[in-house]
């Protein structure tokens, strides 16, 4: 961030928004708070900052770092730190030259580091792309009722996506920006350390398991993604009462295979 000469007036809101941005970044990377450096002007004892989003670990241990998942022996502290960086080189990343200059953010993750659940999707829409969040949309509602019907919080599960830049239009991301953005996805998921993923839509499930087939030949039974199981199912926004809402039995079907896989109850839909 550039800092103005004296005689330049100060921008507060515009250093104002900068600094949500990139504290929504790193949030978004599963940081919670920064510790504040020692001032000359400080007049009381520092304390550390706080997001104004509260710690999403989970209280039941399962945010301890799968460590040996990946043959990662990182703690949890260094993944965090380690997603916090990669959240920012992803920011600052023009790989894809129309999606670079076309998104408002880039959108990275959505969860705490070391969830036992990852929903991967495809790519941010318009309403991720303003908020810098994935799946905060219409599909973005419907995969919170998918989640909560599974017993799962929301903010105890990892939600990506496969791209980090809205494509133009929601159009469906080329090859070469998934081909683009797949280190960054690889590296991330090795980080996060879930134990099962979630691969939603043709996009997803495609790019992650390196699969021309359509989401109807690979649902049904279990993939691997590195050591990680991987179950595919359709797209939230497939789900939508525009396109195909009938599909949710499936997508219903397939978390109850999920959840038995996970040795979770499988609640009783309401
Ligand atoms: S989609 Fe991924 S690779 Fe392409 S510009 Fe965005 S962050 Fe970079």
């Amino acid at each position: 961030m550039q800092v103005p000469p004296d005689d330049t007036p100060l921008d507060v809101d515009r250093l104002r928004r900068q600094l949500l941005v990139h504290a929504r970044h790193l949030r978004s990377a599963g940081i919670d708070w920064l510790p504040v450096a020692t001032s000359p002007f400080a007049v009381a004892p520092m304390q550390p900052v706080t997001f104004p989003v509260a710690a999403s670990e989970s209280d039941d241990g399962r945010e301890i770092a799968s460590a040996d998942s990946n043959g990662d022996e990182l703690s949890i502290e260094q993944r965090r730190l380690a997603l916090a960086t990669l959240a920012a080189e992803v920011a600052a990343c023009t790989r894809c030259a129309e999606l670079c200059s076309t998104r408002t953010q880039t959108v990275f993750a959505d969860g705490p580091v070391g969830a036992e659940l990852c929903f991967l999707g495809e790519a941010p829409g318009a309403d991720e792309d303003a908020q810098g969040l994935p799946f905060v949309g219409a599909a973005g509602q419907l995969l919170n009722k998918i989640i909560a019907a599974s017993g799962f919080r929301r903010e105890d599960v990892y939600i990506c996506n496969i791209l980090k830049c809205r494509p133009p239009g929601n159009r469906t991301p080329l090859a070469n920006e998934a081909a683009n953005c797949r280190a960054f996805l690889e590296r991330q998921l090795e980080l996060a350390a879930p134990k099962y993923i979630v691969a939603m839509g043709s996009c997803a499930a495609g790019n992650l398991l390196q699969s021309t087939l359509s989401v109807g030949k690979l649902r049904g039974r279990f993939h691997d993604y590195k050591g990680i199981p991987v179950m595919v199912t359709y797209h939230p926004a497939y789900l939508l009462p525009h396109r195909s809402p009938e599909k949710k039995r499936e997508v219903w079907d397939d978390m109850k295979m999920l959840l038995t896989k996970m040795g979770r109850p499988i609640p009783q839909k309401a």
